[in-house]
């Protein structure tokens, strides 16, 4: 009987969880069609932890619906992914992005880096080059370098025609970034095979480092996989001065958290 109960309340939850999926499914929907006024992008730089200066930044969306509240992307970037949204979000992000790039008149980008994520489940979808094509070429006349960030464990999915599309993207000098690496299944073989430039080390292996920046373990070994491969490595989630001291002893290029800079509106922002 205690079974019984337990399974109710769990199915409670699951009915519950599925309704708020739909209802957010419903929501984005309609909002990408008749409100995309309540999408807006910030946007997180990222440092060179040699020299501390400014060297990129990520674009991250941000959804703030008239009733639902402010809604994270982790909740509503799957839903678009799972209902077939997601052309339609990223439309939106790129949108947005040169709006926010024309209305800051930010004529000084000079070689920066300016990272958009997507999606791995667009890389087959024929739209997403017709529509990424001329935004990269925008962004590269305002001075920024593009760079597409996938997460690693997508990227392992990823048919020979799209990573030679992911290839050709590469071909054209715009950056390839593994997301969140090593919460993924990448074996190195296949790694060493895939047309990335970038590793991105998720942010549990940063906070592994902890607030004395000790355990270097699996950042040391992720540093010494990119280096036999030639690939540039970002941590993400810094958030005390330890992790990014031991994250610069280690020679880690790039870097990007809390501590540093947080994500925000494009003319919050400065460029040095
Ligand atoms: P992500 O790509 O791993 O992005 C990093 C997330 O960590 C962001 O959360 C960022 O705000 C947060 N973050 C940055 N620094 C720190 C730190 O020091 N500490 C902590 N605790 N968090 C930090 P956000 O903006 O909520 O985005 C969540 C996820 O949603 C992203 O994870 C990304 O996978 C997805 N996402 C966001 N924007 C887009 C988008 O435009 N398109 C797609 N496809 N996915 C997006
Ligand atoms: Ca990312
Ligand atoms: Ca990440
Ligand atoms: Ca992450």
């Amino acid at each position: 009987l205690a079974g019984r109960a337990c399974y109710r309340i769990y199915s409670a939850t699951e009915g519950e969880q599925g309704q708020y999926q739909q209802r957010l499914s419903e929501a984005l929907m309609a909002s990408l069609k008749v409100a995309p006024e309540e999408f807006s992008v910030v946007y997180q730089p990222q440092f060179d932890l040699a020299t501390n200066t400014m060297v990129g930044m990520e674009a991250l969306l941000r959804w703030q619906h008239p009733e639902l509240g402010q809604i994270s992307p982790a909740d509503f970037v799957p839903v678009a992914e799972q209902r077939g949204q997601i052309h339609e979000l990223t439309e939106q992000l790129v949108r947005q992005i040169l709006k926010d790039l024309e209305d800051c008149e930010i004529g000084y980008a000079r070689g920066r880096r300016l990272a958009i994520n997507i999606s791995a489940r667009q890389i087959a979808d024929g739209r997403l080059e017709a529509m990424l094509e001329p935004f990269f070429s925008s962004i590269r006349a305002a001075g920024w370098l593009p760079e597409i960030e996938l997460t690693e464990t997508h990227l392992m999915n990823l048919s020979r025609a799209c990573l030679a599309k992911l290839k050709a993207f590469g071909d054209r000098g715009i950056n390839v970034a593994i997301d969140d690496f090593g919460t993924g299944y990448s074996s190195l073989a296949y790694l060493h095979a895939l047309p990335v430039n970038v590793l991105k080390i998720d942010r549990q292996f940063v906070q592994r480092l902890g607030a004395d920046g000790r355990d270097s373990r699996i950042v040391s070994a992720i540093l010494a996989i990119a280096e036999a491969l030639d690939l540039e490595v970002v941590a993400e989630g810094i958030e005390t001065e330890a992790q990014r001291s031991r994250l610069r002893d280690l020679n880690c290029h790039r870097g990007q958290g809390y501590l540093l800079a947080r994500p925000m509106p494009l003319a919050e922002l400065t460029l040095g």
